[in-house]
């Protein structure tokens, strides 16, 4: 999936208590992907690295160095995803002063899971296929990728389509009131 539609996904399933909510769910959500490629293309904007060749279909992962796919490879593990999302839930429970305590389950963290339950399907074996059960298997689908129309206009249409709900049954709402 692409990254706006991740941030997207996360905030419209995880983020509709209120704006805070809703940019916390959208960060989340773009979180794994721009962890992994945001300091490449960085690197590519301040002439330390050479762009790679995107423009084949789907672009070749060779040009991308080791450390993108190590990055990738972690933000896109399930386990990995589980032991943060635990921990942090563990912490905040038992272990954290009163004054840093949240009060309640970070939920809106979960759009990171959510954003590798996305790509296992929408990733073939030619672009970065979903490793999500990282470091303990190389297990991956060989999906359809997110680009490919039947993949991408589906996506794009659900996403206008709960948006404009969620928008006008905000309005009834705050009419109502
Ligand atoms: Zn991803």
């Amino acid at each position: 999936m692409d990254i706006i539609s991740h941030g997207l996904w996360g905030g419209i399933t995880l983020g509709r208590e209120n704006k805070k909510s809703f940019w916390t769910s959208f960060i989340f959500g773009i979180a794994p992907d721009f962890l992994a490629f945001a300091p490449f293309f960085a690197s590519v904007f301040l002439g330390f690295a050479e762009f790679p060749k995107f423009s084949t279909e789907p672009p070749i992962p060779d040009g991308i160095p080791a450390y993108v796919h190590n990055v990738y490879s972690f933000t896109h593990s399930l386990i990995i995803f589980a032991v943060v999302f635990g921990l942090i839930v563990f912490a905040n429970k038992f272990l954290s002063p009163p004054s840093l305590k949240l009060r309640r389950t970070p939920w809106e963290m979960s759009a990171w899971g959510l954003h590798i339950l996305f790509d296992i399907p929408t990733h073939s074996n030619a672009f970065f296929p979903t490793p999500f059960l990282w470091p303990y298997s190389s297990a991956h689908i060989d999906g359809i990728p997110w680009a490919h129309p039947a993949i991408f206009i589906p996506n794009i249409a659900i996403l206008i389509i709960l948006y404009l709900y969620f928008f006008a049954y905000k309005k009834r709402e705050t009419n109502h009131f």
